[in-house]
């Protein structure tokens, strides 16, 4: 099965509301939708994370996809990171890892939907099989003001959903409001999870901490910077009661191995974008195992594309957590069709049909391209 063109396709995925984070508000999802054709006539569907935007990361494709032209779609293991050495090592501008896999992940995905689809396959299949029945994820509480978000939460309670995660990091006050609110809103029972994406340093970290103790929190996710490394998490969770999640600390096996060599986190959140794809993705759980540390799915901003395609690497994971991320409901409209992707009292069963197991929308796909072409920033 050669490849005989890949087709890059730049989407803005509108959110049905703000996103409101430490970070600041988004309003889309900037994404690369990834057609690799085949002369098998066989098309391979994935998507390439974009961040911050579209060009840069297309730029990347393009130079790319030359050295994928002619060759074997069951290659692409060692085609990807043979454009890795001679794309950013060898042109002497210092290594880029993180940056190189939001790109080449689209690509790596859309092989595997090609191979799949070959071999009339779904993905967990050609991993090996399934370890679970399903995967469970989190209920991601929206809105902006505390009382948005408790009614938020209430709703996901009422739906199933058993993980409620909700973003903090949005100043000291308003912080307490929001998880209080939260709290008070869907009672004892639920698990509730924070993530402050990286605004914290130590004392302020350490200070929020004790400040959110009183409401029974499961863990917080990249309270400091995620460059401070495993030390600075390791720090913060040797003086402080809440369980950590490491996040941007960790992108590929080898940050997973410090992280559970200093002991910085409880849990690891991770997707197949930072990873370059499923291969890597499944070493870096492989350490995590090693040190019965789980791994949770990390969302970005992104499709019914990556939630198929993580649906079914987790689905092979021993080690995967019970409140995995899940985006592509923040959008909206998903340009997937089928399968169904609501999850059902928070858990969806594992994807099942060849490839990544998705039927693609075309018209939803054309008036994201076509958003795309009105906001290309
Ligand atoms: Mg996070």
């Amino acid at each position: 099965m050669k490849i005989t063109a890949i087709r890059t396709t730049p989407l803005l995925c509108k959110f049905k509301q703000p996103y409101h984070w430490s970070q600041g508000i988004n309003y889309g999802a900037p994404v690369i939708l990834i057609e690799v054709e085949t002369d098998t006539g066989i098309v391979g569907i994935g998507e390439a994370t974009a961040s911050p935007v579209i060009a840069p990361v297309l730029a990347i494709l393009q130079d790319a996809i030359p050295r994928f032209i002619g060759q074997s779609a069951y290659d692409g293991n060692r085609i990807i990171w043979n454009y890795y050495q001679a794309g950013f090592n060898a042109r002497g501008t210092g290594s880029a890892p993180r940056y190189f896999s939001q790109a080449l992940a689209g690509i790596e995905l859309a092989l595997w939907d090609a191979i799949g689809k070959a071999a009339k396959l779904p993905l967990h299949k050609l991993l090996g099989g399934a370890v679970r029945d399903k995967v469970e994820y989190f209920g991601f509480v929206q809105g902006d003001t505390p009382d948005e978000l408790a009614s938020h939460a209430s709703d996901l309670s009422d739906a199933g959903f058993k993980v409620l995660y909700v973003k903090v990091g949005r100043g000291a006050e308003l912080d307490v409001a929001i998880v209080s609110a939260i709290r008070t809103a869907v009672g004892p029972g639920a698990r509730l999870r924070l993530d402050a994406n990286e605004v914290w340093d130590q004392l302020t970290a350490r200070r929020m901490f004790e400040k959110l103790e009183p409401f029974d929190i499961e863990f917080i996710e990249q309270p400091i910077p995620g460059r401070t490394g495993s030390e600075g998490l390791a720090r913060l969770r040797a003086a402080t009661n809440i369980p950590i999640a490491a996040d941007q600390t960790v992108y590929c096996a080898e940050d997973a191995f410090d992280i559970c060599r200093n002991r910085a986190a409880d849990v690891i959140v991770l997707g197949i974008h930072e990873t370059c794809g499923v291969v890597r993705f499944r070493k870096a759980a492989a350490v995590a195992e090693a040190a019965a540390v789980n791994i949770c799915l990390h969302g970005v901003f992104e499709t019914g594309i990556t939630t198929c395609a993580s649906n079914q690497v987790a689905a092979t994971i021993p080690n995967m957590d019970d409140g995995n991320q899940i985006m592509w409901q923040l959008l909206a409209e998903d340009i997937v069709k089928s399968p169904n992707l609501v999850p059902k009292d928070g858990a969806l069963p594992i994807v099942d049909a060849p490839g990544l197991g998705f039927e693609l929308d075309r018209d939803a796909v054309n008036r994201a391209a076509e958003a795309y072409r009105e906001t290309p920033a």
